[in-house]
Order: C-alpha cells, then structure tokens, then sequence
C-alpha cells in the first residue's frame, strides 16, 4: 500500500521567528503513524533552522525550488549540494508559479530532477494545466507530455521514488478545488503514463499527490480516491493547527 504524503507549501511567507514556532507547535503533535508523510517546504533562509528543529520528529523539510548544477556563476541560485549538506530531504521542482514567473520548463524540470536524484533529495514533481488548456480538453495530453519529459532518462527505482503533484494551475490559491473525482481521473491518467514509461509495479508504487485549494475540509473526499496519495498544500498549510488537520487526515 503506498503511505499518504502531506506537504506544505509555504511559499513566499513567514519570517524566521514564524517558521521556527510553527516548528515548535507542530513537531510534537504529528499522527505517529509510518503511513503518513509530513513535509514543510519551506523558503531558503529558513531550512537549517527547520531541520534543527524537527531533528527526531516525524517532520521533514522541503526546499521549493533549486538549480540543477552543483556550484558555479549562478547569482542567486541554490544547488542541489548546499540543500543535502543542510539536511534538507525533499525538493518541490516545477511549481506552476516556476514555470510561470521564472520562465522553468519541462527541460529545466528534467534536469533538475536528476540533480535532486543524484544528491539524494526527492523530487516532488509538479505538473498541471492551465484553465484554456482544461477548457479545450488538453488536460490528459498536457499533464502527459509534462510527465515524459520531465522524468524523461530516469531509473525505474528512480521513477519510483518521485513524487508527481497534480496541481490544476485553476485550483491554486482560487479556493477552486477540481471535484475529488476529476482529480482522480487525472491522477489515475499520470498513474498510467507512469506505467507505460516503466513497468505496472513500479505505477503502482508512485506516490501522486493533488494539491490546489486543499483544506482540513475538502481533504478527507479528495484521499478516499484511488489514485491520490496525499497533498501539497499552499495556503492551509501555513497555520500550524491546520497542517496538523491535514497531516492527520492521511492516518
Ligand atoms: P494552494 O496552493 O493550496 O494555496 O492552492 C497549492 C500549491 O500551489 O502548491
């Protein structure tokens, strides 16, 4: 059975002295239950004292983005070297607010997720699509090509540790849900995708997560569908009590 991922995505919110309470009201209170992941992906300036802070706690933490070399002549940019030296476990990778405002695609979205692979960091892969492209029935087709090309020359085993997050560019910070049942669909088509790129099993073991306007009240319809495994969560997930909700949620 695949174990239900809940991640936070926080954005570009917070100041230090918010994310470290935040840590501190969370930390003790997560469901002890090996089925459930908690992620927090978290702004730059604020990991090393999020990893601090949820050493020996159910809690992990995310980065939202990362270049894919190493080091070099980048200004401004963070590698993939400096978040694993820092003990950060996870990366969000392709967020459509990426792709939108800092003009990533699906080639960038490749290449980062094998640096993340190659520095031992988990990829939560987004992809999604836009209200036009839902509007004229592209959604099957664009979700599709954004799976093949950005997990494009990756591993079985590799492919099997990504976590795919269906986000519906519409149902982003809209309080526009797609209904539990047309995420499903969705879902269930990049689970298929997945399979023809690898094998039935390695489908099977893929974490998908549906993230878009989730709630401590919509979460419960969304997690009973077959083919979504959790959530990455931008605005519920910025209160510590809601994230709790939304944690527990996936026990
Ligand atoms: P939202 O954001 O939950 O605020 O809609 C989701 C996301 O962008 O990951």
């Amino acid at each position: 059975m695949r174990k239900k991922v809940i991640a936070g995505n926080w954005k570009m919110n917070k100041v230090l002295t918010e994310a470290e309470q935040f840590a501190d009201n969370v930390t003790d209170k997560l469901p002890n239950d090996d089925n459930v992941e908690a992620i927090v992906c978290a702004p730059f300036p604020f990991l090393p004292s999020l990893v601090e802070k949820t050493k020996g706690s159910r809690l992990q933490v995310g980065a939202q983005n990362m270049h894919f070399e190493d080091s070099g002549a980048f200004t401004g940019e963070v590698s993939p070297v400096m978040l694993k030296d820092l003990g950060v476990t996870y990366v969000v990778i392709g967020h459509s607010e990426r792709r939108e405002h800092f003009a990533e695609t699906d080639q960038t979205v490749n290449k980062k997720v094998h640096a993340a692979f190659n520095h031992g960091l988990t990829p939560i892969v987004c992809v999604g699509e836009s209200l036009e492209q839902r509007e004229a029935n592209q959604t099957m087709n664009h979700t599709e090509q954004q799976i093949k090309k950005g997990l494009e020359g990756l591993r079985h085993d590799q492919v099997a540790d990504t976590i795919i997050a269906y986000e519906p560019i519409w149902a982003i910070g809209t309080g526009k849900t797609a209904s539990s049942a047309d995420a499903n669909e969705v879902c269930a088509h990049i689970r298929n995708v997945v399979k023809e790129m690898t094998s039935g099993d390695i489908a099977e073991q893929v974490v998908i997560q549906y993230g878009g306007s989730v709630k401590p009240a919509n979460i419960d319809e969304l997690l009973t569908q077959s083919d979504i495994d959790g959530a990455l969560v931008g605005g519920a997930s910025l209160e510590a009590e809601s994230f709790q909700q939304l944690v527990e949620a996936g026990t």
